[in-house]
């Protein structure tokens, strides 16, 4: 039987993602979001090709284009010295390597011009003001007074429709804090690119930075490792853990201390990466995004994946049984999320490297040419999602 109607739970990245691409291929879909309104959540987001493709063949990108940035470059630079180490092109260059361009925005420019779209679609509902606590697509259908082929679970890293799925994965606390905060352009420190994004880079520490357009500050996200947290970490820091937070970038340049001393309206994330588990239940269950396989932020690939996740349920949705889906999209799926995952615990040693360790990296990246750089990064901005 053809699928004709999904529950998606949560309108994040993921969810509005899923309600667009199930309705290209005439699926019908209710999404039930917790928040009353979807107002400024998160922070910035760099959007790679393989995601902005799809966004294209949506036909979202085209309204995100005149309010993101095209970074040039995404540059690798020392946090004490600010010497370079390496730098990938992007710019005209992404479009002609991966076909697509490589952009930058606030997550909340993302969900509106996706939450745009979907109010725009007859197929598509969305309800705002819904927590969902179900344990089955029955609970959710009583809820809803109506029936669904499948439910799917885009409801972020504190899922609660993970409980419709048997040994789902569970969230680890990954030993990372994010210290995210933007940063007006005139109050900011001269040494912030304006026309790229930056990573600098310490030994237990890095910090990202890159111009928001549409509203003239610079998003940035400082992530300190090693740290203990717990969920309900304070989020606006105390005297304490700003202390923690700020002992991580001891060495650093003095004016990237002193923007970070002078922040105090700033929100601190315990990062929290899923441990492996299913995604599905076999029958009228599947997890996707975060909710599914929450990742940590050094390959900057999260919402990428929960958007690809999205794209690729619903082409085979479109043609399979729920059932049929779930056991391919998973098979499909899993490896390229294991294979990032990889990437990012990769970066994560790179970029936080230190004593001879980070000497050895600062020498190899040195002799690779940008072009170098950007073809490790093929398989993942390259990727040609099927939907
Ligand atoms: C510091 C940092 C930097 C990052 N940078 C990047 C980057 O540059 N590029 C990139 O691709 N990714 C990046 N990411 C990752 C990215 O933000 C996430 O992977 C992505 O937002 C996940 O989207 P999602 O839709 O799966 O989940 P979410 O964005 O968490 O959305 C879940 C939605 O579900 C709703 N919800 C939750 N529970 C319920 C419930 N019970 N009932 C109803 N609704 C519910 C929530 O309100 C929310 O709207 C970054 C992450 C961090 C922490």
């Amino acid at each position: 039987m053809p699928v004709k109607t999904a529950a998606i739970i949560g309108a994040g990245i993921a969810g509005l993602t899923a309600a667009l691409s199930l309705a290209r291929h005439g699926i019908r879909s209710e999404i039930f979001e917790q928040a009353e309104a979807l107002t400024e959540v998160g922070a910035g987001l760099q959007i790679s090709p393989n995601a902005s493709r799809i966004l294209d063949t949506l036909g979202v990108l085209d309204r995100l284009r005149p309010v993101w940035l095209e970074p040039e470059e995404v540059r690798l630079v020392s946090g004490s010295s600010l010497k370079p180490v390496a730098s990938v092109p992007c710019g005209s260059f992404a479009k002609a390597r991966w076909d697509a361009p490589y952009g930058a925005a606030h997550r909340a420019t993302l969900q509106k011009v996706l939450l745009d779209a979907v109010s725009g679609q007859a197929l598509c509902t969305l309800r705002l003001g819904q927590h969902i606590d179900i344990t089955s697509k029955k609970a959710l259908e009583e809820i809803a007074a109506q029936e669904f082929d499948l439910v799917i679970g885009a409801d972020g890293v504190w899922s609660k429709a993970r409980a419709m799925v048997p040994d789902a994965p569970s969230p680890l606390f990954s030993g990372n804090i994010a210290w995210r905060f933007s940063i007006d352009e005139a109050a900011a420190p001269a040494i912030l690119d304006k026309a790229n994004v930056t990573a600098f880079l310490g030994s237990s520490s890095h910090l990202v930075c890159y111009p928001i357009r549409e509203n003239k500050t610079f998003n940035i996200v400082a992530i300190v490792s090693g740290s203990s947290a717990s969920r309900d970490w304070d989020a606006t820091g105390n005297k304490a853990q700003r202390d923690q937070m700020l002992r991580g970038f001891a060495g650093w340049n003095s004016d990237i201390l002193r923007m970070l001393e002078s922040q105090e309206q700033a929100s601190f994330w315990p990062l929290y990466e899923m441990k492996a588990g299913r995604w599905h239940n076999g029958s009228d269950a599947v997890l996707i995004g975060d909710a599914a396989h929450a990742m940590m932020p050094f390959a900057a690939q999260g919402a990428a994946m929960a958007i690809e996740d999205a794209f690729e349920l619903a082409g085979m949705l479109a043609t399979r049984s729920p059932a049929e889906t779930f056991e391919l999209f998973e098979k499909r799926r899993a490896p390229r999320i294991a294979r990032l995952k990889q990437r990012a615990a990769f970066n994560q040693f790179a970029y936080h490297a230190r004593g001879p360790i980070r000497l050895a990296r600062d020498l190899v990246l040195s002799l690779r040419p940008p072009q170098s750089l950007a073809a490790d990064m093929d398989w993942i901005y390259g990727y040609r999602a099927i939907g």
